[in-house]
């Protein structure tokens, strides 16, 4: 058999005719209006979803059997039949009368004798991917949801390459702690979409190797092969970058609101009267600690935690630990990997137990993810000695043991796992020396 031809119709006010009047016709009808078709249905009867269809001057309802001939007589004229009966006969006449006439005829009972097919179909925007698979119209309907899943998740080179621009918009996406796959289906959506794309130095970089080698990418953070750029260039630059008619993706860490300085440039892009649309992300201080096994809450044990930035802008300006101490539940400190000895200290201070679990988790998410635990007591120390750096989530409290109990638990449950080394000088007479979590 020779492989079929393609081809896509204009049917926007052409005839079509469909023989049939069952389930099977009805969505044949359906598809043909889609496409701007007269359609003509022959069958004595409709059943409920047709018959909602019929509509004059769209859609005729020839209230009887197909008799020969009509496609030269009564319905002369169609550029396309369906033959669409549960009447194997029926279809088959139909079929031979439209070949006679030089008519394509789709017939829906046997794929085999048709002459034409209609493809599983998505469409995206404007671009249609038709999916033809054999014999096999479940098949070709299950790759057809499957590429339907990939357009719109963004995984698919959707970007339309435009010649004249249109107007530009930016976009501050979320990109969650570092896992490519932990951005949401939206941001991934846009990223495919953009023109350029402003990164940050935290946000997850291996999405950038996706994009489409015309996407220009400007670096914002500081990095090895990039200065940073301040705050006031980045939200001009995602201003003219916008008035230029580009699509500007402003790719950033986590959550843009968390510390993330997503609103001062959501408000900028506002000032400027430049659409701007925020993502929500995974954000790192909920998402790391979880990456390790730690809930941020946790039935009897936390059940509010309180997120802390450590990174404090003027000098001598310290975080209020007295107030800090006194909170309820989990702390999780962000920026904090410097300020953990002032940390630890300011919190033993001012009355939280030296016997308190705290977790430190470097570069959560990504494959060279690490963990240091220890206490109140031993935490600055231990990580001092391991060489912990930023970018790190510190959580503080009872809720860092559950990682071990989860740990100890999954070990189990697999093979005899090999011991793992201690955090280091946490005492284990404390009864709270945890082993490092590492991936
Ligand atoms: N908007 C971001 C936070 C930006 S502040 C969010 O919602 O996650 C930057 C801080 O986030 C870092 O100093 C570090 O404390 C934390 N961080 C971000 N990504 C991280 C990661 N993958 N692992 C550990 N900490 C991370």
């Amino acid at each position: 058999m020779s492989p079929r031809y393609p081809l896509l119709l204009d049917l926007a006010g052409r005839r079509a005719v469909v023989v049939g009047g069952g389930p099977v016709a009805a969505r044949r009808v359906g598809g043909l209006l889609d496409a701007g078709a007269v359609v003509t249905v022959v069958a004595p009867a409709l059943c409920e979803d047709l018959a909602a269809l019929v509509e004059p001057g769209r859609v005729e309802w020839v209230a009887r059997e197909y008799a020969a001939g009509d496609l030269v007589g009564d319905l002369a004229g169609a550029r396309v039949v369906q033959a669409a009966t549960d009447d194997a006969d029926t279809n088959a006449a139909v079929a031979a009368e439209a070949e006679t006439a030089g008519i394509w005829c789709v017939r829906a009972d046997d794929a085999e004798r048709s002459a034409a097919w209609t493809p599983a179909t998505v469409r995206f925007d404007d671009v249609t991917v038709a999916v033809s698979a054999g014999r096999d119209p479940r098949r070709a309907r299950r790759l057809k949801d499957r590429i339907a899943t990939w357009l719109q998740s963004g995984e698919l080179p959707l970007r339309r390459v435009r010649r004249t621009p249109g107007a530009g918009h930016v976009a501050l996406v979320g990109g969650g702690p570092g896992d490519p796959g932990l951005i949401t289906v939206r941001g991934r959506r846009l990223l495919a979409d953009a023109d350029v794309v402003v990164v940050d130095r935290l946000a997850p970089r291996a999405l950038l190797d996706e994009l489409d080698a015309e996407v220009e990418v400007v670096e914002a953070g500081k990095g090895p092969r990039a200065h940073a750029l301040t705050q006031l260039e980045i939200n001009d630059l995602l201003v003219a970058r916008a008035r230029a008619g580009q699509r500007v993706v402003r790719l950033k860490g986590g959550d843009p609101f968390v510390f993330g300085r997503g609103a001062e440039e959501a408000l900028a892009c506002a000032r400027a009267g430049v659409p701007c649309e925020v993502v929500p992300g995974v954000t790192s201080a909920v998402a790391v600690p979880e990456s390790v096994g730690i809930p941020v809450t946790h039935r009897a044990v936390a059940r509010q935690f309180t997120v802390v930035s450590a990174h404090y802008a003027r000098a001598g300006e310290t975080p209020d630990w007295a107030g800090l101490a006194a909170t309820e539940g989990t702390l999780v400190f962000l920026m904090g990997v410097g300020q953990l000895p002032a940390l630890t200290e300011g919190l033993l201070r001012n009355g939280r137990p030296a016997t308190t679990p705290v977790a430190v988790v470097e570069r959560g998410t990504l494959p060279d993810q690490r963990t240091t635990t220890g206490t109140l007591a031993t935490i600055a120390e231990v990580a001092g000695a391991r060489g912990v750096r930023s970018p790190a989530v510190i959580v503080v409290g009872e809720v860092v043991d559950v990682a071990a109990e989860l740990t100890a638990l999954t070990a189990a449950a697999a093979e005899p796992a090999e011991a793992v080394e201690p955090a280091g000088a946490a005492d284990p007479a404390e009864g709270n020396a945890q082993g490092n979590a590492d991936g």
